[in-house]
């Protein structure tokens, strides 16, 4: 068969295109890498399959012969049109600006992509707020951001994305991939992460965001300060933060990154947002 690098090198031999790099257009040529992420995706059982920003296609030909339904969404309208033209299921937009809810019918659903590292954080935040829809998720990120995905309380890395993140998802690390397994080279190196839907009592996703953006608003400062700052909390904040806090034996001069997502989530039940 045919490597990943080979197929690349035909691909546009036959519809020459510069990658951009305004589109994240680092294109994958490791077979090894390729393997490993259809090997998660595989291993959620999809029914259907979603695959943001196909490109030239070092995963969507493997996904094509899953025989499963496939939605392709590409912002590149010349990538677009080639994958329209093979007769596939073509959004043509802006994988941040559409509206998901259509497209989540079906419950085992999952997200496929190499994602072009400028929408992934957005992107996780955005999918980690549909109740339903996705079973699951396989992505590569910025190794960066994949840190942040998955960081524990207190560490540098640790912020709103872990919490939101480790909220919504069982998260695994696929693998690591290094600027020679992409074609141009990033500069960065990155992680493929597999996410598996949890279930969750947090019924209005979007309210527990805009909570936990208040308690990390400014990170240096304590957890308190930055709940009695948001007119949204302020009025239980003087009663209800301190009798958690004891609940639990943490000291008033806490700061929202030395609370795990569990806390965080604990928290907002007890400020009984719900
Ligand atoms: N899947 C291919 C691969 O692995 O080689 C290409 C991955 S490349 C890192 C990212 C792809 O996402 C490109 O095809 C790019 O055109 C597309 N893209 C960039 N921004 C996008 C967006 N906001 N929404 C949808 N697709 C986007």
């Amino acid at each position: 068969m045919i490597s990943t690098r080979d197929r690349l090198k035909l691909f546009f031999e036959k519809l020459p295109l510069e990658a951009k790099k305004s589109l994240g257009q680092n294109f994958l040529v490791s077979d090894h890498v390729v393997e490993k992420i259809l090997d998660a995706a595989k291993s959620f059982s999809p029914v259907e399959l979603i695959e943001i920003g196909p490109g030239p296609g070092a995963l969507t030909d493997h996904l094509l012969s899953w025989n499963l339904p496939l939605k392709l969404i590409e912002l590149d309208h010349h990538l677009a049109q080639h994958w329209r033209e093979m007769g596939c299921e073509v959004i043509e937009a802006d994988a941040l600006q559409i509206d998901w809810s259509p497209l989540m019918k079906n419950e085992k659903l999952v997200l496929v992509s190499n994602l072009p590292y400028q929408i992934s954080s957005s992107l996780v935040i955005d999918r980690s707020l549909d109740k339903d829809g996705l079973r699951a998720m396989v992505l590569m990120f910025q190794k960066e951001v994949a840190q942040r995905i998955m960081a524990k309380k207190s560490s540098d890395a640790y912020g709103l994305l872990s919490v939101i993140a480790q909220n919504f998802w069982e998260i695994q690390t696929v693998c690591d991939a290094g600027p020679r397994d992409f074609s141009p080279a990033p500069r960065v190196a990155s992680r493929v992460l597999a996410f598996k839907k949890k279930d969750s009592l947090i019924k209005d996703r979007k309210k527990f965001l805009k909570f936990a953006k208040a308690a990390f608003a400014q990170r240096r400062k304590q957890l308190k300060s930055n709940l009695l700052s948001d007119t949204e909390w302020q009025n239980k904040s003087p009663t209800l933060l301190p009798q958690w806090l004891e609940s639990r034996k943490l000291p008033l001069t806490v700061r929202g990154e030395e609370l795990s997502p569990d806390d965080m989530k604990d928290l907002y039940f007890h400020f009984q947002l719900e």
